[in-house]
Formats: structure tokens, C-alpha cells, sequence
């Protein structure tokens, strides 16, 4: 097998819409990484996904969709999580719900809730129009590598194990979407942080929103499947530190979170102009990507000083790329 990559065009959709409707993959740009999507009615077709992805069976699938009328025939929504949603989707928050039966129970890894969310790429969106099924799409990367956020980060990990690429341009986000658990709507947890922060969810839902993503507990890990601590991480060892020395030996990959006044060693690679989060999110996994294959033997990353809600998310990023086995 070897994925071919196609534009979006209108035809190309139609095809592409037909194949997953047949009960193929179709690897599709959406605003935060790339999706490995399947049919979520399928569960021969979503199978396929947990085998392209050589991912383990106990960690559960995130269903796309176009909004919160399709969300509704899949999940049990409650009040809390209407509002969310009518606040944020399509955009890139996740929310955990008890699921409908019509769901099938590889998605869910034979849980009872749900994760599901409606994006707010066009190309993602005008896919899901034209197949008219649900997507159930986890990041099309080989399991634990970084995330991939262009079109040729899909084919360079899953190119022999898929068939269809689309390629929509780099993500504009780059940072997995937000996952807020509202099984219990008294008590909304935050599974995984993204671009979407606890403080703007409390805003909207009006009570506390609690970060369980960090937690250690067996309970967590259960609560968060899949949330493993090493996760998202480059084959090179990788070490976060709060002081660069850009003198260190040429075997050593340092990336720097604004890009370096003089002009830099062919070993030193920046995550953005001028230090802005959205950039250094935007950026961070295509070139830890790059790094990773320039053969280095340790990867070292300047850590993130910065605090708030974006900055959470990239920290929790670097975290688990730099956890060991
Ligand atoms: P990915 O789409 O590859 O970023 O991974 C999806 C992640 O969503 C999984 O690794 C889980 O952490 C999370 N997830 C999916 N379904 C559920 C669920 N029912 N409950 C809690 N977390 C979930
Ligand atoms: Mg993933």
C-alpha cells in the first residue's frame, strides 16, 4: 500500500467521501492535527484506524462532527454541555458524554461515554457534509510519535499503512483539542488542556472546571484513557531546560522559543518569531519532527516560562516528550 495524497477539491472529496462511506481511511487536515478518520458507524472501518496506528485497543477514538444536532444522535448531552457547545463548535474542544447505543464500542473502548467534537476546518467540514456519517478520527501518527500537522508528516509515519491523504496546508492551531469531561456536569474535568483553557470554559459553564490531565492517580488514568505520560515524543531522547548554552556539542538539537538575534548553528532550531504562543504551538511539532530526524543524540528544548492556558497545553506537550519509557 502506499498513500496518495490529494487536494481538496470538490471531486476529490466526493471519492473521498464514497471511500469512507465503503469503510476506508481518509487521513484529513482539521484546525488542530491531522485525523486518521474512519466511518464512527463502522466498526470494521474504525478497527482499521487501531491497526494503521499500531494504537492499543484501550484508548478510545474521538467522533467528528458537523455540530450539535449530529452530536446529539450520538451522545447524551445535558445542559452544561449544550451551552459549551454552542459556545465553542465548531472550533477545538472535545467534550466526554454518556454515549447512544448507535455508537460502536471500539470508539469508545467499550466505555460508556463518548468523546466528541465538531472541527472547524472547512476541508474537515466539507468532507463531513458530503459523507453524511460521523468520523471517528484519533491523530494520524504511528501511536506515542508527535502529532502530525502537515500532510507529509501523515505519509512519513502511516504512508505504507493508508491509502488516502488529504492534504488541506499545515494546521493552524497544532496542538490537540481540548478534551472536557461533562459526564457529570456538576463536576466538568478537564481531561487534556488545549487552546481552550479552563478559565474560558468556567466562564461559559459558571461553576469550577477541575485539571485532572496531570493527575498520577489510578483513578485519573482511568478517568483520562490514553493520556499516558509518555506521549507525543520524538525516537531522540528529548531534556527541557530553563538555561540554553547554545555551545553545546553539534550532536546535541536545541530548539529555542524565539528565533536567535545572531545567526544560529545548523543545530539550533526556533519555535517562533517573537516568542508568541500561538506560534510556538503552531510550530512545535513540526519541528520537533525535524529535529528527530536530523539524527541527533538528545534533543534539548528551552522550557516555557510562560503561564496560562496555551502555555499549559504546549508544557503538557513538552512533558510527555520528554518522559521516558
Ligand atoms: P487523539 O485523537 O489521538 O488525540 O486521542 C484521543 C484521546 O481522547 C484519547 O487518547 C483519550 O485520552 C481521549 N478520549 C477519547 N475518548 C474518551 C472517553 N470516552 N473518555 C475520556 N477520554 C477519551
Ligand atoms: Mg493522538
Amino acid at each position: 500500500m502506499k498513500a496518495k495524497t490529494y487536494k481538496p477539491t470538490l471531486r476529490n472529496l466526493r471519492y473521498l467521501a464514497a471511500e469512507l462511506r465503503k469503510g476506508e481511511l481518509v487521513a484529513i487536515p482539521t484546525e488542530t492535527v491531522y485525523g486518521l478518520a474512519a466511518n464512527a458507524l463502522d466498526s470494521s472501518a474504525c478497527r482499521k484506524i487501531f491497526k494503521a496506528k499500531q494504537r492499543p485497543r484501550n484508548d478510545p477514538l474521538i467522533v467528528h462532527v458537523l455540530g450539535l444536532e449530529q452530536a446529539e444522535q450520538l451522545a447524551d448531552f445535558n445542559p452544561a454541555a449544550r451551552k459549551v457547545a454552542k459556545k465553542f463548535w465548531p472550533g477545538p474542544l472535545t467534550l466526554v458524554l454518556p454515549r447512544k447505543a448507535c455508537i460502536p464500542r471500539i470508539v469508545t473502548s467499550g466505555g460508556d461515554t463518548v468523546a466528541i467534537r465538531a472541527p472547524l476546518h472547512e476541508v474537515a467540514r466539507k468532507l463531513l457534509k458530503i459523507a453524511r456519517v460521523p468520523l471517528a478520527a484519533p491523530s494520524a501518527n504511528s501511536f506515542s510519535y508527535i502529532s502530525p500537522t502537515e500532510a507529509a508528516h501523515v505519509t512519513d509515519g502511516l504512508g505504507a499503512r493508508i491509502r488516502h491523504v488529504i492534504d488541506g496546508g499545515p494546521c493552524v492551531l497544532g496542538v490537540e483539542s481540548t478534551i472536557l469531561d461533562l459526564t457529570d456536569p456538576n463536576n466538568p474535568r478537564v481531561l487534556r488542556p488545549g487552546s481552550i483553557g479552563v478559565s474560558a470554559l468556567q466562564k461559559v459553564l459558571g461553576n469550577e472546571v477541575r485539571e485532572t490531565s496531570g493527575a498520577k492517580s489510578q483513578r485519573a488514568r482511568q478517568v483520562a484513557p490514553g493520556m499516558l505520560a509518555k506521549h507525543y515524543s520524538p525516537r531522540t531522547p528529548l531534556r527541557l531546560t530553563n538555561a540554553i548554552n547554545t555551545r553545546v556539542k553539534e550532536d546535541t538539537g536545541i530548539i529555542v522559543l524565539r528565533r536567535p538575534r545572531s545567526l544560529a548553528a545548523p543545530n539550533i532550531f526556533w519555535l517562533s518569531e517573537r516568542g508568541s504562543l500561538e506560534e510556538i504551538a503552531r510550530n512545535l511539532y513540526r519541528v520537533l519532527r525535524h529535529a528527530d530526524k536530523s539524527g541527533f543524540k538528545e534533543i534539548v528544548v528551552e522550557k516555557l516560562l510562560a503561564e496560562g492556558e496555551l502555555a499549559g497545553a504546549i508544557n503538557d506537550r513538552l512533558k510527555r516528550a520528554a518522559a521516558k519509557r
